[in-house]
């Protein structure tokens, strides 16, 4: 048994002062006063980190690690990114990628994740991501054409249960967005009535840019650049995004990624269907400069969690550099606020059992400060 200290302990909302964590095998036991935890359990080893903060583990809740050696140029806007990513043969060097995966895996260990919710076409990155403590996969799958769509659905009812005996790690599926799948897809993977998937979570790429509304009513710069490439075999005719998701039934839980251009009526309604909002900043500003509205969704209450995206639109996977970015656009709210949303915010949208809470898995991740401000400190 082990009883963790330091000046501050971030417990997921707030930090407090003079609270010890006494834990056996990451297991959290009791949480109290340090005084009385020596009293209380004379036999704890005693770590004390000393000046600084005390986190459970962050969470990356968004990036693709398969995405690790693929290099795109920054500010080239939406539509641009996206015809680039698609033409970008990943250069078939698998030794390549697997270092590029490995090196990415180590930023993320040193930021102190101990989850992360990795998005995976190829599944290559099963065979590292055993290194995080909670880690998840979500086997992503799209295709705009009905025949490929049926044909990935036969594919993954065939093959799923072999696929997650093999890589022995949860893996969820998940369509990519409104923009690269194909409906009977979509209502595949988020649909609650599949008895397969129905208690699983996806993890959907939404309203990431302002081409998504006039794509599912065969408008715009996105839907002519997809059209121009082949890749659309039918028209949609919805008013906004958000009607053809509703449109396809009853939505489980799960996380919509990005969500830069969503409205307080929709935030509504993902609320509703117990939804959680991933925000990756970076990325939206790496590809076109632009932002989520923070001030709506914390203001909304809806559950929201952060990630990093991948390196095709990120300078790098550090979740705190990822803070730190978010903390400069947005310095008037909280700093506890953006540690909130990488800790219980991830926590919350993956359904993952990490804190410092009694019977809770926790991840120490000491961080030093010298000031009173501890949390402004590590975001300056
Ligand atoms: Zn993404």
């Amino acid at each position: 048994m082990e009883m963790l200290y330091a000046k501050w302990l971030f417990n997921g909302k707030e930090i407090l002062k003079g609270l010890g964590c006494v834990s056996h095998n990451n297991m959290v036991v009791d949480l109290l006063p340090i005084k009385l935890a020596k009293k209380t359990y004379p036999e704890a080893v005693v770590k004390d980190y000393g000046e600084g903060v005390l986190f459970s583990g962050f969470v990356n809740a968004h990036t693709h690690l398969d995405l690790s050696n693929v290099s795109i140029e920054p500010y080239l806007g939406f539509v641009k990114w996206l015809k680039t990513m698609i033409e970008t043969k990943v250069q078939a060097n698998e030794t390549q990628t697997d270092e590029a995966i490995k090196k990415a895996l180590d930023s993320l260990i040193k930021s102190g994740v101990c989850a992360v919710a990795d998005i995976s076409n190829t599944l290559k990155s099963c065979n590292y991501l055993k290194k995080i403590p909670k880690a998840i996969v979500f086997f992503e799958n799209y295709s705009l054409r009905k025949k490929q769509a049926q044909e990935k659905i036969a594919y993954i009812e065939n093959n799923i249960e072999n696929i997650r005996q093999t890589y022995k790690m949860k893996i969820d599926v998940t369509a990519h967005s409104v923009y690269s799948t194909h409906r009977d897809l979509l209502g595949y993977t988020m649909l609650k009535n599949n008895p397969k998937f129905g208690s699983d979570l996806f993890s959907f790429h939404f309203l990431e840019s302002e081409f998504e509304n006039p794509f599912v009513n065969s408008r715009g710069d996105l839907f002519e650049m997809l059209q121009e490439k082949g890749l659309i075999d039918n028209q949609l005719h919805f008013s906004s995004a958000i009607e053809y998701i509703k449109s396809l039934g009853d939505i489980k839980k799960g996380l919509f990624v990005h969500c830069v251009h969503i409205k307080p009526d929709e935030i509504e309604y993902l609320k509703s269907i117990d939804a959680s909002i991933v925000i990756a900043p970076r990325s939206n500003y790496y590809i076109s400069k632009s932002l989520p509205n923070l001030e709506l969704l914390k203001n909304s209450g809806i559950n929201v969690a952060i990630g990093t995206d991948s390196l095709a639109s990120n300078w790098d996977l550090n979740i705190i550099n990822e803070l730190k970015f978010l903390y400069k656009h947005y310095s008037h709210i909280d700093p506890a606020y953006f540690f909130g949303i990488a800790t219980t915010g991830g926590y919350t949208a993956l359904n993952l059992h990490i804190g410092f809470k009694k019977g809770f898995y926790a991840y120490p991740f000491f961080m030093e400060t010298t000031t009173n401000n501890a949390l402004e400190e590590i975001l300056q």
